[in-house]
């Protein structure tokens, strides 16, 4: 019988697997190494100044109708010092709202990030409670089960949760495009256990890899940024009037750290654990498009930018629900 032959293994073979597993347990990574060091290569590279005119081509090649207008909704907010925010700021309060975007296309729509459920919002709070809206990440659940595609700048829980602890997570993941960096991170050292992923689970995304640009849909372009993250992409969007957003996610909190080139003080980059000089390139790449073009640079955090956007009507809060 098959079950007396295992027992029957020679002494030496027992040895030996006993060995391998041994050699196994003492290889693997411990937890807490694996969550201090970025486990994906960030490769720092400076930004050409050919790039915009790539993305505005790029925008063009997915055939269909561009998008219509772009939409946004804050599900919550970290009151934190300027000084935390910026190098070299002040004691001033800094509202940071952690918001989605949402794409509106004739007839359907595509979001970038996903919100996040109310246990990962605690996990940003450092103790301190912090406004949250339930009702208005509900909305970002629906926006997320509706829309035909979905992207993440980074994955972040502030940003990914959404699509990796949704209740609907399953069907949102056969829409949502996780890069392989992200879905890396996700599954090997996850910014918080709340949202790790395991491989079966990550292996439900669409996967993709890309070296610089990648065209998704109709006017919109992921732009790969690592740095902030290792999966941190940036996303140029192209509507059908013409008017051209950058959404530059995280490569800084607050628009003033790309119009006046300054990043997160040291102490904050140490903490999240970014490439300095990543975000130095990215950053002075964003200031000459800011300052030499008619995109519209939109960080995701910048909630008196974001406010500012809504009143010149170049930005609409709220999204459309079906
Ligand atoms: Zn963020």
């Amino acid at each position: 019988m098959r079950r007396i032959e295992v027992f029957d293994l020679g002494q030496k073979t027992k040895l030996a697997v006993l060995a391998l597993l041994l050699a196994m347990v003492v290889s693997s990574p411990p937890t807490i190494a694996a969550e201090t060091d970025p486990l994906v290569p960030q490769a720092a590279q400076p930004y050409g100044d050919g790039l915009l005119r790539q993305l505005r081509y790029a925008a063009t090649t997915v055939p269909g109708s561009l998008p219509l207008e772009l939409r946004f909704i804050t599900v919550a907010e970290s009151h934190r010092p300027r000084r935390v925010v910026l190098d070299g700021g002040s004691d001033e309060l800094y509202v940071q709202a952690r918001t989605a975007f949402q794409l509106v296309y004739e007839g359907s729509t595509l979001m970038v990030d996903a919100g996040m459920d109310e246990a990962v919002h605690r996990t940003f709070g450092m103790g301190a409670v912090e406004p949250y809206w339930p009702d208005r990440n509900a909305a970002v659940q629906d926006a997320l089960a509706a829309a035909s595609l979905i992207v993440v700048t980074h994955e972040h829980g502030d940003h990914v949760a959404g699509v990796v602890r949704s209740p609907n997570r399953r069907a949102i993941a056969r829409h949502t495009i996780l890069t392989r960096a992200q879905a890396e991170t996700l599954v090997l050292a996850p910014q918080s256990p709340l949202i790790r992923l395991t491989p079966a689970q990550a292996a439900e995304y669409l996967i993709i890899d890309y070296t610089r640009f990648h065209p998704v849909a109709p006017g919109v372009v992921l732009v790969k940024a690592p740095g902030h993250t290792p999966g941190h992409q940036m996303v140029f969007v192209r509507l059908a009037s013409g008017t051209e957003y950058l959404l530059s996610a995280d490569v800084t909190w607050a628009l003033d750290g790309i119009a006046d080139i300054t990043q997160r003080p040291q102490t904050t980059s140490d903490r999240i654990r970014e490439d300095r000089d990543a975000l130095d390139f990215q950053i002075r790449w964003l200031n000459r498009v800011l300052n030499a073009s008619d995109v519209i640079v939109v960080p995701s955090h910048d909630s008196v930018y974001l406010d500012d956007l809504e009143r010149r009507g170049l930005i609409i809060e709220g999204f459309v629900s079906d």
